[in-house]
């Protein structure tokens, strides 16, 4: 085990990871932040870093980001961050003008990490012990580290349907998240697809078909009934713009090589199939949080969430140790709230170490 004993150690690369590491760092906590490594479904920088634009995190209303991104991002990390998407010019003046793209935004929130002293280790953490006086981690690499606080904000995944035709077209009209990207102007004007019965589903279908510029929306189920509760039903089964197809799984996203042009679908009941044809597919089958490392460390719900020991507080079961982001959330699951959160855990820490203190 190391001698050192840290202040804070955060668990995580998300929103919520970096806007802790911001407000610990500015309050003298002089975090360490295990970022991860990049994984098939799970990557530094986390879930924004799979996106294109990010229309709807405040403070970054389209316009020339670039300029300004690559003069707030060290010039070693450059080559992180992606080409400039084509096709969402605005026609404000000759100076190309888009929203802020997910991995350029993530860069930002690191960078600013970076500015007030956050030091960074690019490793996982693959099991925790939280029984002692000072909780204490291991990373994949490397010995065990303590620190008298920790944040978890290992966040979550979207889980997909794992048709190699839907990770061909993902940010070309496959999408995880309705209210991330359901008003971009590749989905706008069009029919489109959500697929899943459960609350979450009807919660997407119904946010799209609720869009002024929505067409129609398919909301694809399984079987011949939905998960989703009485009321959730009634509301997807009475609007207009909503059309149940029942008994029906996707089988191949249809797309013309750019984007997503419509679906085949294959019945459950006789196996028969049929073509629909939409402009972009929502998939609502849920999320996995990243707690499997914690191995029951802290208490979790059944779908195993964090669970907050108290409300509007961060703090966990387990003394000293903290939930943000995704990982504590299985609601709203938006960069916004995790930030804030994030900054939440923060303080927390910061309050718990100052009453230790005392
Ligand atoms: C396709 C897509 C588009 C989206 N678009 C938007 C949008 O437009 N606007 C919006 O507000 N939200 C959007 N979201 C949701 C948003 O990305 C999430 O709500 C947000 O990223 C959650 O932040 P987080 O910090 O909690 O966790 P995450 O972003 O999930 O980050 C968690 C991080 O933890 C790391 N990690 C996990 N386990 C370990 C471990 N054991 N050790 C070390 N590191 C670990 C991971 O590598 C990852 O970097 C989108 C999500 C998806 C999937």
């Amino acid at each position: 085990m190391s001698e050192k004993i840290e202040k804070t150690i955060i668990i995580g690369s998300g929103p919520a990871g970096w806007s802790a590491a911001i407000y610990a760092a500015r309050a003298n906590l002089q975090p360490v932040v295990y970022e991860g490594t990049p994984k098939p479904e799970m990557i530094p920088l986390g879930q924004l870093a799979f996106t294109t634009e990010v229309e709807n995190y405040p403070g970054f209303p389209a316009g020339n980001v670039r300029a300004f991104i690559a003069s707030a991002v060290s010039r070693d990390r450059h080559y992180n961050l992606p080409p400039a998407p084509t096709g969402y010019e605005h026609e404000k003046d000759s100076l190309p003008h888009y929203a802020v793209q997910g991995i350029e935004l993530m860069e930002l929130m690191k960078q600013q990490a970076i500015n007030f002293g956050t030091r960074i280790i690019s490793d996982d953490i693959e099991s925790v012990d939280f029984t002692g006086n000072v909780p204490s981690l291991k990373p994949a690499s490397g010995d065990a580290v303590s620190a008298r606080t920790v944040i978890i904000a290992t966040g979550a995944r979207a889980n997909y349907l794992g048709l190699p035709s839907e990770e061909e077209y993902k940010n070309k009209g496959v999408s995880a998240c309705a209210v991330c990207d359901g008003a971009l102007p590749l989905y706008r004007a069009k029919p489109l697809a959500v697929v899943g019965g459960g609350d979450s589903a009807v919660e997407e279908a119904t946010y799209l078909a609720n869009l002024d510029r929505a067409d129609k929306v398919y909301l694809i189920v399984r079987r011949d009934q939905m998960r989703a509760s009485k009321v959730m039903q009634d509301r997807a089964l009475k609007h207009p713009k909503i059309e149940v197809v029942w008994n029906s799984v996707v089988d191949e996203v249809l797309g013309d090589g750019k984007v997503v042009t419509g679906l085949r679908l294959k019945s459950t009941a006789d196996d028969s199939t049929s073509e629909i044809q939409v402009g972009g597919m929502f998939v609502a089958i849920g999320h996995t949080p990243n707690t499997d490392f914690l191995n029951g460390a802290v208490a979790m719900n059944d779908a195993g969430y964090i669970q907050w020991s108290n409300a509007f507080r961060t703090l966990t079961s387990a003394k000293g140790v903290f939930a943000a982001g995704d990982v504590a959330d299985d609601y709203y699951r938006q960069a916004i709230t995790s930030a804030g959160t994030g900054c939440m855990a923060a303080l927390d820490a910061e309050r718990y170490l100052a009453e230790l203190d005392e």
